[in-house]
């Protein structure tokens, strides 16, 4: 089978200060994990090659250098996305509760012509952490409001022991592609 097809995906990441986005793209991209926090990073985005049937695509996968603590990601952040990739933290409730402000940020800003079926994807991020003791936001909660806005696919994900990590990108890559 020859690789023809080449595909060039924006992906943006998007969720709470603080959720592990920036963590989740190392894992993904470099295989790394760093308990520091870094709010600041150097670039506007990462990008990863992967291989779906016969397509070769890339991910331009887009991170946010702090600016979501004000909610203020800029026009250009938004633009020509192809995929929307909501995070929140399994242990912070708040995490959860501003989803629905990320969402409609989202389609308010990027502003996609047929919104209904624009593909989004939910994280929920951190499941390791007190070997789930500590989670506020229950699997079945964070399933039900993915099914209120239209069955947007739900993983739950550790950036920090790298679980379900490709799955889900291989995943947010194929609902992009699907889009296209
Ligand atoms: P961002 O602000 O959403 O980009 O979040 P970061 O990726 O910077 O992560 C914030 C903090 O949470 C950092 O200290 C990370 O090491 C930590 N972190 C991120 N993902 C995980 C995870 O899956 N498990 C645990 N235990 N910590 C995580
Ligand atoms: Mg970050």
């Amino acid at each position: 089978m020859s690789l023809r097809r080449r595909t060039l995906l924006k992906v943006i990441v998007v969720g709470d200060s603080g959720v592990g986005k920036t963590s989740l793209m190392n894992q993904y991209v470099h295989k790394k994990f760093s308990q520091q926090y870094k709010a600041t990073i150097g670039s506007d985005f990462v990008t990863k090659e992967l291989q779906i049937d016969d397509r070769l695509v890339t991910l331009q996968i887009w991170d946010t250098a702090g600016q979501e603590r004000f909610q203020s990601l800029g026009v250009a952040f938004y633009r020509g996305a192809d995929c929307c990739v909501l995070v929140y933290d399994v242990n912070v409730m708040r995490s959860f509760d501003t989803l629905d402000n990320w969402h409609e940020e989202f389609l308010k800003q990027a502003n996609p012509p047929d919104p209904s079926s624009f593909p989004f994807i939910l994280l929920g991020n951190k499941i390791d952490i007190d070997g789930g003791n500590s989670r506020v936001v229950s699997e079945k909660k964070a399933r039900e409001w993915c099914a209120a806005k239209g069955n947007i696919p739900y993983f739950e994900t550790s950036a920090k022991e790298d679980h379900n990590v490709d799955a889900a990108f291989l995943s947010i890559a194929r609902t992009a592609m699907a889009n296209e």
